[in-house]
């Protein structure tokens, strides 16, 4: 449809233009000089809406009856309307335009294009503007102009980064002044100059002095929980203040705040492990949005335990009482098209453990005949083992109350598991309760600012909670019981990693204090406080956790063929974990897009 208004619009615009002008131009030109023309005109055109000049900008502009201006709503005619439409209107506080491309018409008539991205506030659009130029004996002007916003999905234009280091996730060898050539939205070549020319007419962006590595992927966190009580009121119950429901249905309403705060913190994937079925309609929505991370989504988990966090009429949590259960459980879930099944296999002092091993046993043979990668939340080592015994992919989380052992290590590795740590979520709920009962500000780590301000509130509200919270001395056992299990999980993970099990990094966010983004940080971090290398944390937070969505044909590295997505730092992560925080430039799908443009409160762009 809108090609068709474009097309027709031009064709009007194109018949005004040439009875206006043809009579008063010359019979032989120089179509070279009219581009070279024509392109100063769209130069000086652009630089006015960068400089937000508007005398500038409408100087570039036909003075005439016949000015035509053109955008999905349909044509507008006249300088006046134009004039008085613009100053209307307010600039972008950022304007990027690409990718320009003239060709001549006919004698002092040029047509042109460029794909422009804009940006007011937070909201963002993209997509294709044309111009006429024409010679006019007041020089050259636009005669027609249009905007259309490309629809989601349109890959942006190709541009090549120069001269930064280069690790593109498939070994231990880095590149220096690299060229990553960007296409379609995926990788056409990423290696040295030599390797990767230039082609004509490509853009290229110079990033030397930086760092270039895959997009971070977080491969454990739920859309369906806040990043504070009011999504796990389990925790502290806050329902008074903030009904469950109403909490659910925001958090449905508006995934694209937690969107944006994984992107702005260099997370350019994540994998959803367990959460009401609306998540699973996220993997849709955020593959072809390259204002979003993208999404691998389990659906409602499978689990021993029959939690009570459930909506009248809407469950996250299907709870495996029978054999039976198990399997229709995990048909209803191979069903609706799951990407995963995801067991929480607890087991309390008071449960019969072999009863529960069994119902597990059964829900992984369904899912192993339906060719499900099964996911186990399993934080005993004997619930693990029985969980790696049936045959699980990944464990979301790690053994935290005694040393893996060598059974355990020998299934992981004949199972290929994933192992994915998750070390810090369990100190989220400790600050949140010390908080609480302190009356202390939580401490919030966002070094981009990407976390939205209602978050921001509720994590502030954990000071004002002391009559719901644990008391001091309860307090006092559920930090000693912290910090013990935090050890064994260090010691865990360095066990795991020498007995060359793959590793994931995984934060679970959404529970309380391990906000959805930016806690991907102390995640690695602690991953590399337990002893891993810089690299070794770069790799499992790449290509380990792609493997762990089951995304690693197009996820993780940044080699021919997978997808653009990818972080430019401005510290080297190959020295120091820490560095990941250096964030410059994120790239999702091939646009690029500065971290400080991502943040929650988008703050103007500097002039340039
Ligand atoms: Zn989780």
């Amino acid at each position: 449809m809108l090609d068709v208004i474009r097309r027709a619009s031009w064709i009007v615009v194109l018949a005004l233009a040439c009875t206006a002008m043809l009579s008063s131009i010359a019979a032989a030109r120089d179509a070279a000089s009219d581009m070279v023309a024509a392109r100063a005109a769209f130069d000086r055109n652009l630089d006015a809406i960068r400089k937000k000049d508007r005398d500038a900008y409408l100087a570039c502009y036909l003075n005439a009856e016949t000015l035509a201006r053109s955008g999905p709503g349909g044509m507008l005619l006249g300088y006046e309307q134009h004039a008085q439409q613009s100053s209307d209107s307010p600039w972008p506080d950022l304007f990027e335009g690409k990718d320009l491309k003239l060709v001549p018409v006919g004698p002092g008539i040029v047509y042109g294009t460029y794909r422009y991205r804009v940006v007011y506030g937070i909201d963002e659009h993209s997509g294709l503007s044309e111009r006429i130029f024409l010679e006019t004996p007041a020089g050259w002007k636009i005669a027609m102009t249009s905007a259309f916003d490309a629809p989601k999905g349109t890959p942006p234009p190709p541009r090549a980064l120069t001269g930064g280091t280069l690790w593109d996730g498939s070994g231990d060898a880095v590149v220096r002044d690299a060229v990553v050539l960007m296409r379609g939205g995926a990788i056409e070549c990423a290696g040295s100059r030599a390797g990767c020319a230039v082609p004509d007419g490509v853009e290229t962006m110079d990033v030397s002095g930086h760092w270039i590595v895959p997009g971070l992927i977080d491969a454990h966190v739920h859309f369906g929980q806040t990043g504070w009580a009011d999504g796990r009121p389990d925790a502290i119950d806050v329902r008074d203040l903030f009904p469950y429901e109403t909490v659910q249905a925001d958090l449905r309403a508006d995934p694209e705040s937690r969107f944006r705060a994984y992107l702005c913190s260099g997370v350019t994937s994540v994998f959803d492990v367990g959460g009401y079925p609306w998540t699973w309609d996220l993997r849709e929505r955020a593959e072809n949005d390259t204002m979003a991370p993208r999404v691998a989504a389990a659906g409602p988990l499978l689990t021993t335990l029959d939690h009570w966090l459930n909506l009248p009429a809407e469950r996250q949590f299907i709870h495996l009482s029978s054999e039976q259960a198990a399997r229709d459980g995990v048909r209803y879930l191979a069903a609706a098209g799951t990407d995963a099944a995801k067991v929480w296999f607890i087991v309390r002092p008071e449960n019969d453990f072999e009863a529960l091993e069994k119902v597990v046993r059964a829900a992984a043979s369904e899912a192993a005949s339906r060719k499900l990668p099964m996911i186990v939340h399993a934080t005993g080592l004997k619930e693990a083992k029985s969980a790696l015994a049936a045959g699980a992919r990944m464990l979301v989380h790690s053994v935290d109350d005694l040393a893996v052992d060598d059974e355990f290590l020998a299934n992981a590795r004949r199972n290929g598991t994933i192992y994915c740590p998750t070390l810090t979520v369990l100190r989220g709920y400790l600050r949140m309760f010390e908080s609480a009962a302190t009356g202390a500000p939580a401490a919030v780590d966002d070094p981009h600012g990407c976390v939205d301000a209602r978050t921001l509130e509720r994590v502030a509200m954990s000071a004002r909670m002391k009559e719901k919270a644990p008391q001091l001395e309860a307090l006092a056992r559920i930090a000693e019981r912290t910090k013990q299990r935090e050890r064994v999980m260090a010691e865990n993970l360095m066990r795991v990693h020498a007995a060359g099990i793959r590793i994931a990094m995984g934060t679970d966010a959404g529970n309380p204090l391990t906000l959805h983004g930016p806690s991907v940080h102390a995640e690695m971090e602690a991953m590399q406080a337990a002893g891993l290398t810089p690299l070794e944390v770069l790799r499992a937070a790449t290509s380990g956790s792609a493997a762990a969505m089951g995304r690693d044909e197009d996820l993780g590295t940044l080699t021919k063929g997978k997808k653009a997505d990818l972080i430019i730092l401005s510290a080297d992560p190959m020295a120091d974990a820490r560095n990941l925080r250096s964030i410059r430039w994120v790239v999702r799908g091939g646009e690029i897009r500065e971290a400080r443009e991502l943040a929650a409160a988008a703050p103007a762009a500097p002039p340039r």
